[in-house]
């Protein structure tokens, strides 16, 4: 009954780069689906997936700014979908709408495995309290960081995501901007502000000889967070890789198979 289909539902979603990434998967694995681009109005995304489904629809990733309504739409979650209260990734089967969330084992994938840094007892500094970060803490938990510290420029924000993971066993707590004084072994920009060429206002004695400096975003250039903590003479890497894992797990989540990664991740970057 015609070719699998999938999609990616956001507002906006024209920039969005998982049509690429998923077709390089399905060629690869040899999996004979389609991919395509669908642009939800703001208010119409729950109607955007309903009409999917029934052409045919057999799973979505979610982006900006639908994370939370495909958490409430889903009818039942994985428990990282769960314990992130965001959902990036649909599946539907027969009568049932699935969630998973997928974002914060890509970023814990492409820290551990293709950065080839350990987060396992080291200190680790999270900037951002939107969907982004609190889609990543709990992964980044269960990697067992000697302390993981999350600072927001709203500070009532950091607080408020510290008190909601309160029952998830971790060295988990808030700091402002300003209190940040000495180096982490990583720190992760999950803010918005690369998007407009900003940078969050933290001091440079963040970053140490030996810090991995990680922005979620990616771009041809690196971002003003990446050059700054190059300046404080860090290690960077942009967020390349964590969008490319991110949507390899979702390909597992579809189709039982997982893509080698390596090769669409520099395929994308020549493509950037
Ligand atoms: P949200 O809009 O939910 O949150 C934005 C966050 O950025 C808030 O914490 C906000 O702080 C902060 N912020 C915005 N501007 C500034 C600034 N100038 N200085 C300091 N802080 C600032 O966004 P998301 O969490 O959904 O996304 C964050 C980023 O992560 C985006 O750039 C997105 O593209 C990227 N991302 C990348 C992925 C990947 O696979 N590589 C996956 C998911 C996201 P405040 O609370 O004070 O407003």
């Amino acid at each position: 009954t015609g070719i699998d289909r999938y999609a990616v539902i956001g507002n906006p979603v024209a920039h969005s780069k998982s049509p690429e990434i998923h077709a390089w998967f399905a060629l690869q694995t040899r999996q004979n689906l389609q991919y395509e681009r669908l642009l939800a109005p703001l208010d119409g995304f729950a109607a955007i997936v309903r009409n999917f489904i029934s052409q045919g629809g057999r799973g979505a990733n979610v982006t900006v700014p639908f994370k939370l309504e495909a958490h409430a739409l889903a009818n039942v979650l994985t428990e990282r979908a769960r314990a992130a209260g965001a959902v990036n990734t649909l599946k539907f089967e027969a009568d049932v709408i699935e969630g998973d969330n997928t974002d914060g084992i890509g970023l814990v994938t492409d820290i551990v495995k293709n950065a080839g840094v350990p987060i396992a007892g080291k200190k680790v500094l999270l900037l951002g309290a939107g969907g982004a970060a609190r889609g990543v803490v709990v992964p980044l938990l269960l990697e067992k960081p000697a302390e993981l510290v999350i600072a927001n420029r709203t500070q009532s924000r950091a607080i408020e995501l510290v008190r909601q993971f309160s029952n998830t066993e971790g060295n988990f707590h808030a700091s402002d901007f300003a209190a940040l004084a000495s180096p982490f072994d990583i720190v992760i920009n999950a803010t918005s502000a690369s998007l407009s060429a900003d940078m969050p206002d933290i001091p440079g004695a963040v970053f140490g000889r030996n810090t991995l400096a990680y922005d979620m975003m990616y771009g041809k250039q690196a971002t003003v967070f990446m050059q700054f903590a190059a300046q404080c003479g860090a290690v960077t890497r942009d967020g390349l890789g964590m969008l490319v894992e991110q949507a390899a797990e979702s390909f597992l989540f579809w189709r039982g198979v997982r893509p080698d990664t390596a090769a669409v991740l520099a395929q994308l970057r020549q493509s950037l």
